[in-house]
């Protein structure tokens, strides 16, 4: 390898830890990457000179000798992340170290076509960045409740917003003047999850993410992302259960999304284009409130037994150490009671369950777009210099 391409390699992977852990010290560098103490104070020194880092007195003193200065990361370059949703597109500007540093739900009131996604999504993230002046916009992702082709951000198939072979990536990229990236919205929970929530330290996890577009699933294995032969692995949504079931988007009967739909949960507390974090709090206080017999009560029972048939067979195929539960899912397991709870996974394989922890994923309603700037972060990362050649978002 080159001088220039270690150099690179080293400054990614600087920046890398200091995402990751949202601010390291001199002295962790040090010791993580095997470098010596004037090779990381020059590594830091470029990454500060071109505002990627800024370097802070305030760790706290350990051992003797002078306390090691925190770097932390900048908070003002930013990346954009976008959900589009059934009736919802969700954008927002996420700092590195996965801080969502400004949000805007735009409500719709039918389903969008790409078109108006593009159009839509290209005007918020324009407003977002002009109320915050500071803010450097570098690049998007975005999270699809559907298929996408990872090289060209082509969505191969979203059955619930009706989008069947549109181009995304590129319209967006257009609109913006920036570098777009698209994938899978599971995927990008469950990347959110594994590298700043509910599923840190995991071994071999399994991710399901519950939204308005139905229940699709992140797999990892050995601490690493297993995206199938094109990227359409994990789809848990898609788990037959029930051949006599209600008839699911895909064209199947009785998936798991279709016998564990969120919509019935928003029916069952009365609200209106509610994000994950509010349908989570209604659903715990009217399961509290209820008798046995609830509407509530009765829907999250009925779910939560078919979250367990599936989680049978998924657990007893993969043996995970651990389960993250996301959006409408993880509002069953707070609603769940300790029987419930145990139920989800009783009737698996002793073996297969002995070491799974089931948790309800710890980002909550900002998990998505968490995960697609974890897209859009992974060029500008890969080489922070030659990445800000590129042209931030330019006012218009
Ligand atoms: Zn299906």
């Amino acid at each position: 390898m080159d001088a220039g391409a270690l150099r690179r390699r080293n400054l990614s992977a600087v920046l890398e830890l200091v995402h990751r852990h949202g601010g390291v010290t001199r002295a962790d560098l040090t010791r993580a990457l095997g470098l010596n103490r004037s090779t990381i104070g020059d590594l830091v020194a470029v990454l500060v000179e071109h505002g990627w880092v800024d370097e802070r007195d305030d760790a706290p003193r350990s051992g003797v000798g002078r306390p090691s200065p925190r770097v932390a990361p900048s908070d003002t370059r930013v990346v954009a992340a976008v959900n589009p949703e059934l009736d919802v597109i969700d954008v927002g500007l996420v700092s590195l170290g996965g801080q969502i540093v400004a949000r805007r739900r735009v409500a719709l009131d039918h389903v969008p076509s790409v078109a108006e996604t593009v159009a839509i999504t290209a005007q918020t993230v324009r407003e977002l960045a002009a109320e915050a002046p500071h803010v450097e916009v570098r690049a998007v992702g975005v999270a699809v409740p559907g298929l996408v082709r990872r090289r060209d951000g082509q969505v191969r198939l979203a059955p619930h917003l009706g989008w069947r072979e549109e181009p995304l990536a590129a319209p967006l990229a257009e609109a913006l003047g920036m570098p777009v990236s698209a994938s899978n919205d599971a995927h990008l929970g469950c990347r959110a999850e594994q590298t700043f929530g509910a599923g840190v330290g995991a071994g071999t996890m399994l991710y399901l993410n519950g939204g308005p577009s139905g229940i699709g699933g992140g797999l990892v294995v050995d601490g690493r992302p297993m995206d199938g032969t094109a990227g359409y692995a994990g789809e848990l949504g898609h788990l037959g259960l029930d051949p006599a079931g209600p008839l699911c988007a895909c064209g199947a009967r009785g998936c798991l999304e279709a016998l564990a739909p969120r919509d019935a949960l928003v029916a069952a507390v009365g609200l209106e284009h509610p994000d994950d974090d509010a349908l989570e709090e209604a659903l715990v206080a009217a399961v509290a409130a209820e008798d046995a017999d609830g509407a509530a009560r009765t829907e999250v029972a009925r779910q939560l037994r078919w979250l367990a048939v599936a989680l049978r067979g998924a657990v007893n195929f993969v043996n995970p150490d651990r389960i993250v539960l996301g959006g409408h899912l993880a509002a069953l397991w707070r609603c769940a009671d300790e029987a419930q709870r145990a139920s989800l996974i009783a009737d698996a394989l002793p073996a297969s369950a002995a070491e799974v922890t089931i948790e309800p994923a710890a980002l909550g309603a900002q998990r998505l777009l968490i995960g697609a700037a974890e897209l859009a972060w992974d060029e500008l990362i890969a080489d922070p210099i030659d990445a800000l050649t590129t042209p931030a978002l330019a006012e218009a």
